[in-house]
């Protein structure tokens, strides 16, 4: 089977490797249909992340299941499913406690498309194991379009949950979103929309993404200086100053959810949260409980995850669409059952 494997140096290729096998009675074997980019995914092509090449790029996709353990009860051969870039076990303590990300029956950071806690695989490859899979995978609803929520395994849902679990503690909720990577800021105001923002200011530097906030329902034309006025701020971006301003937009009482990874340690604005009582909020997104959800708004039209992912390409169409800068793209594959 193909994998897209990160080589270094931007470089991007398709590379023959096994096929993985069932490897216990709770696993699957899936083939992913529907691939689309993590706003993280060219940063780690680009060698500009800790994590070093080579490796199977990919943490988002819909995928058929293929080929099911003798225990797994959730999933059969032929369903649609969205794969979470997690790997968890679904019932050890930290998983119950609805922790998927600190999983303690596989390596720390276990997960697909990054060489972290062992060799996962990529979901941009032909068949991927799924070591959990009544735990892990969740069957699209009839009718749902897989394009539309190739996305679910990571940046669509993380948006979710770092737009509407601050708005839903707040009354008509003033909502500024600070763009800066190609997907996850404009999802977010469609979230926080979603979630019953009162308003939602958008903050970027990218014509492209503006023109795509103000079709979300964002108000994109925002004074220079940002008064404290937000009641939630969700810090899309990897620019450390652009998350300050966000921080110090806050009002009294606000949050802030930061879900743009910044590697380096970026400077807070302390005394200013202190003043104004503020919390922030960081961490992986805990994906796997909420797909469902973000399920039900895309199926009830509440989102258009497709609005921020204009280019749906082959596999050989791939390597070069991937290096692309701005846009999510997703990778597409014909189904087989
Ligand atoms: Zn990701
Ligand atoms: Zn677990």
């Amino acid at each position: 089977m193909k994998e897209l494997m990160v080589l270094g140096g931007g470089q991007l290729a398709w590379m023959d490797a096994p096929s993985p096998a069932l490897g216990s009675p709770r696993s699957a074997l899936v083939r992913p249909i529907a691939s689309a980019s993590c706003d993280l995914d060219r940063r780690l092509i680009a060698g500009m992340t800790p994590f070093k090449p080579p490796f199977a790029l990919g943490h988002e996709c819909v995928a058929e299941v293929l080929e099911v353990g003798e225990e797994v009860r959730g999933v059969r051969r032929g369903d649609l499913v969205s794969v979470p870039w997690k790997i968890a076990c679904g019932e050890c303590p930290q998983c119950r406690a609805g922790r998927f990300t600190a999983c303690t029956a596989v390596p720390r950071h276990a997960a697909y498309g990054v060489p972290a806690g062992g060799n996962w695989g990529g979901l941009f490859s032909e068949v991927v194991h799924v070591p959990f899979a009544d735990a892990m995978l969740v069957p699209l609803p009839p009718g749902l379009n897989p394009l539309a929520v190739a996305s679910a395994s990571d940046n669509l849902t993380d948006a979710w949950v770092a737009a509407s679990r601050p708005i839903a503690t707040r009354d008509d909720a003033r909502v500024l979103v600070v763009g800066g990577t190609e997907s996850l800021g404009v999802l977010a105001v469609q979230m926080a929309v979603a979630a019953g923002a009162a308003e939602v200011d958008y903050l970027d530097d990218s014509d492209y993404r503006l023109d795509l906030a103000r079709k979300s329902g964002a108000n994109v034309e925002l004074d220079r200086v940002l008064d404290e006025r937000y009641d939630v701020v969700v810090s899309a971006t990897r620019d450390p100053q652009a998350l300050h301003r966000g921080l110090l937009a806050l009002a009294p009482g606000g949050h802030c959810s930061c879900i743009g990874i910044i590697f380096e340690d970026p400077k807070i604005p302390l005394f200013g949260m202190y003043l104004r009582d503020v919390t922030l909020s960081v961490g992986v997104c805990n994906v796997r409980p909420h797909i469902p959800k973000v399920f039900d708004l895309v199926a009830t039209g509440r989102c258009d995850p497709l609005l921020v992912s204009p280019s749906v390409v082959s596999c050989e169409e791939a390597t070069e669409a991937l290096i692309q800068p701005l846009a999510k793209c997703i990778v597409v594959r014909e189904r087989i059952t």
